[in-house]
């Protein structure tokens, strides 16, 4: 099984994602983290993708094929599926990916697109009080000093300073959204509003997918 966590920054994907990964004893991957680890490991792409990312922009379509695709792949074939998050951004990607899945055997009826949706004065507000573990790439609120799964010393992202966040909404508005439409055309979508607990906002999305599971069979 395949599940999509899309919605714009901020919206909690990377939370749920990882919530249910463990739910579904499936692997997490986050694109987000998977392009700050390359960053780090300072590979000859390392540099360029750093460009984009401090800037707040999306990295190309084609770069993520090269880069992203194969990894999802890799986990799909060794796994039996994926969590992902962050992927796909774009209605370029999101075709990519339904090939990729259709080579690997995986119908409509084993993906399942949770989308987040939140209202803009809050995604605003969380990005900006947002911190990150650079260790094992935990997103945390308003919180301690220290990661509470690693105990390593939290940071804020380079790119949740606020001029960066108003624009990375701002393209997540004009290209993402298409990617609702996409979905949800193709009876995949379960939207999810991205307000209240974690783990009330994850029982939604554990019910919902039950819901489809039902719908199908
Ligand atoms: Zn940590």
């Amino acid at each position: 099984m395949v599940f999509l966590l899309i919605g714009p920054p901020g919206a909690g994907k990377g939370t749920q994602g990882r919530i249910l990964s463990e739910k579904m004893h499936l692997p997490y991957l986050s694109s987000g983290d998977f392009l700050r680890e390359l960053v780090v490991k300072n590979v000859p792409i390392s540099r360029q993708v750093k460009l984009y990312m401090d800037k707040g922009e999306l990295i190309p379509d084609s770069l993520m094929k090269e880069l992203f695709l194969p990894e999802i792949k890799k986990l799909i074939v060794t796994q039996g599926g994926v969590v992902l998050d962050g992927y796909p951004r774009t209605l370029e990607q999101a075709k990519e990916l339904e090939s990729l899945l259709l080579s690997l055997s995986l119908s409509n009826r084993n993906i399942y697109v949770i989308e987040l949706t939140l209202q803009k004065n809050e995604l605003c507000k969380r990005l900006k009080e947002r911190v990150f573990c650079p260790s094992c790439m935990r997103v945390f609120q308003n919180h301690d000093n220290f990661c509470s799964f690693c105990s390593t010393r939290l940071a804020k992202r380079s790119d949740d300073t606020m001029q960066v966040i108003e624009g990375r909404l701002r393209k997540y508005e004009l290209k993402t959204r298409s990617l609702h439409e996409y979905f949800s055309n193709r009876g995949l979508l379960l939207t999810i509003p991205g307000e209240g607990s974690i783990q009330d906002i994850a029982s939604i999305i554990e019910q919902a997918i039950k819901e489809k599971k039902l719908d199908i069979n």
